[in-house]
């Protein structure tokens, strides 16, 4: 499997071709479609208590482990591709292992939708409105490239048995009610990205992907786009993802039950038949060092949703900046 990446035509090597599910030729354009990507097959959901058996650590492909020497950041990549710079910092510095360890491969994958051209287009919309950025950044050349990346994305499905007592008002009264609640949760999404999830603003563009859409692993979607080695196994990421759950199940409980009157339900929660995917999702990055510090900006690769962090004091106009990159 995807020993051979080259053109059949010209030589040249093919890269994955976002928003077309298929492989490039850039310099003839001839395109190959990657049948897992167009395929009905839906992605398998395993078994969380035999997971350490079950699970597959076949990435398909040669691969290597990429370690940012600046920012910490483990990124995965075909070994025939040269390492040069780190997607999350931008920083050249990079160290590379062959060794793979017992590192799982992604089950399914969400491939990029949205073009590089369409990232760009997207951010610069959104820095009109980040009129206080500073004119500084303007001779930043960096602004005007985003890289992309797949990081890596675990989604769990569970049945809930969720008992709640719950303090109801309606019609001007209060009262109690008990009761039980069974509900199916279906791909309850635990990114298991150090790099994006530290941070409000990028952990908010970053859960929100239709899951529904991911496609069977292929090795050739990571044809020039690097995956994030996950930084936060199957085990923690599911005992990680407690209050988020409790917080997602309470509401559900709360809608199903409550019927006309408002409740507030505290619920103790059963869990059955645990199930994951270990997906891996597309992002577009761009980072940039502003006095010494890193500001990153983030896009969803699917949805084209952006958010990111930027400096705040200073006086001038983006405007300029905007008119300067593009
Ligand atoms: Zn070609
Ligand atoms: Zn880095």
């Amino acid at each position: 499997m995807n020993q051979d990446k080259k053109c059949p035509s010209c030589g040249a090597t093919l890269v994955f071709n976002p928003g077309f599910d298929s492989l490039i030729c850039q310099s003839c354009g001839h395109k190959e479609v990657i049948p897992e990507l167009v395929s009905k097959v839906p992605v398998l959901e395993m078994d969380f208590l035999t997971a350490q058996n079950t699970a597959s650590h076949d990435w398909g492909m040669e691969a290597k482990i990429v370690q940012c020497r600046q920012c910490g950041a483990e990124t995965i990549q075909n070994k025939l591709q040269l390492s040069g710079r780190c997607p999350f910092c931008g920083s050249n510095t990079v160290d590379s292992f062959d060794a793979m360890g017992d590192l799982m491969a992604p089950m399914g994958i969400i491939p990029f939708k949205i073009t590089e051209n369409r990232a760009l287009y997207i951010f610069k919309d959104w820095i009109k409105d980040r009129f206080l950025a500073p004119d500084k950044l303007a001779q930043n050349a960096q602004l005007n490239k985003f890289y992309g990346i797949y990081i890596p994305l675990f989604t769990f499905d569970t049945l809930t048995v969720n008992r709640y007592t719950a303090r109801c008002h309606g019609d001007n009264k209060t009262w109690f009610k008990s009761g039980k609640y069974q509900f199916q949760v279906d791909d309850f999404p635990v990114v298991a990205s150090k790099q994006l999830t530290g941070d409000k603003l990028l952990s908010s563009v970053v859960k929100d992907y239709w899951t529904r859409e991911a496609k069977p692993y292929s090795p050739d979607a990571l044809a020039g786009f690097p995956c994030e080695h996950y930084s936060i196994g199957l085990k923690d990421a599911w005992n990680s993802c407690g209050p988020d759950m409790q917080f997602y199940l309470k509401n559900e409980t709360e809608k199903h039950e409550s019927g006309s009157e408002y409740m507030d339900a505290m619920i103790a929660t059963d869990y059955y038949d645990l199930k994951y995917k270990y997906l891996i999702v597309p992002v577009w990055i761009n980072s940039f060092f502003y006095d010494g510090k890193l500001y990153t900006i983030v896009i969803n690769g699917q949805t084209g949703k952006i958010n990111g962090q930027w400096p705040k004091s200073f006086g001038t106009l983006a405007r300029k900046a905007v008119e300067l990159f593009f």
